[in-house]
């Protein structure tokens, strides 16, 4: 690799504006900047068109002026850039932070918090979503901590994906362990690898809904992804 493409981003799509579909900004209008590649492999990602290698070649190395054009293109104005992925920490993400605050934009990152890195200062909203056991993966609850001691001017929260109780009771975990912070729980979205099937997403949802109440957590948000329901698992919405 050389020095430039070293400093290049691993970009798997552009795409907006349209709204946040999901966690504490739900329904805010961003443009989405989706890197490519994830050093997790949960069972049931929903982009592994921007996870997995066999996709690679539809990947594409951008400079961060580069991406800001195309996210000017796409806004016309300043507005959220949402960072997600695969795991958007993977990347030099520095100076098109800084770039794009420089032209009004500000950003959240989405990411499970397996790797911390020195430009997360520079975010605005962090979002935390260590993954629950149905996915497969274990968290590194060390570099979470670092997370969120680097991103030290960032709104930090915590979004948990639900498929069945033993992911429920690791979201209450979660909470326990960081019970200062917002905690959204999402019911988790099993359907892409088939059909878009509205009813099991939606029951799931009622059943999360009604776990959270009769236990009391009057903390907790319970929020379904938007852009499911409103345009199925497709990708660019
Ligand atoms: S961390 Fe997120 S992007 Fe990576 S494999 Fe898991 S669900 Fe997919």
């Amino acid at each position: 690799m050389t020095v430039a493409s070293e400093s290049k981003i691993r970009i798997s799509e552009i795409f907006g504006p349209t709204i946040q579909g999901e966690g504490h900004l739900i329904g805010q209008p961003t443009v989405f900047v989706r890197t490519g590649g994830c050093d997790f492999r949960c069972e049931w990602c929903d982009t592994l068109y921007a996870v997995d290698s066999e996709f690679k070649s539809q990947w594409k190395l951008y400079s961060a002026e580069e991406i800001l054009q195309q996210v000017e293109i796409l806004s016309q104005a300043p507005l959220l850039i949402t960072l997600s992925g695969g795991n958007p920490a993977l990347q030099p993400l520095g100076s098109l932070l800084e770039q794009g605050h420089n032209a009004g934009y500000q950003f959240s990152i989405e990411t499970q918090g397996s790797v911390a890195k020195n430009w997360f200062s520079q975010l605005d909203h962090l979002v935390l979503s260590p993954k629950p056991p149905s996915s497969g993966m274990t968290n590194d609850w060390l570099q979470v901590n670092k997370c969120l001691e680097l991103a030290t001017t960032a709104e930090k929260v915590f979004k948990i994906v639900v498929k069945d109780e033993v992911d429920y009771q690791l979201a209450k975990e979660v909470h326990k362990l960081y019970p200062t912070y917002p905690i959204t729980l999402q019911a988790c979205n099993t359907h892409h690898k088939t059909s878009h099937n509205l009813d099991n997403i939606l029951q799931r949802q009622r059943w999360l809904t009604e776990r959270v109440c009769e236990d009391h957590w009057y903390q907790a948000r319970v929020l379904p992804q938007l852009h499911t329901l409103l345009w199925g698992n497709t990708s660019g919405r």
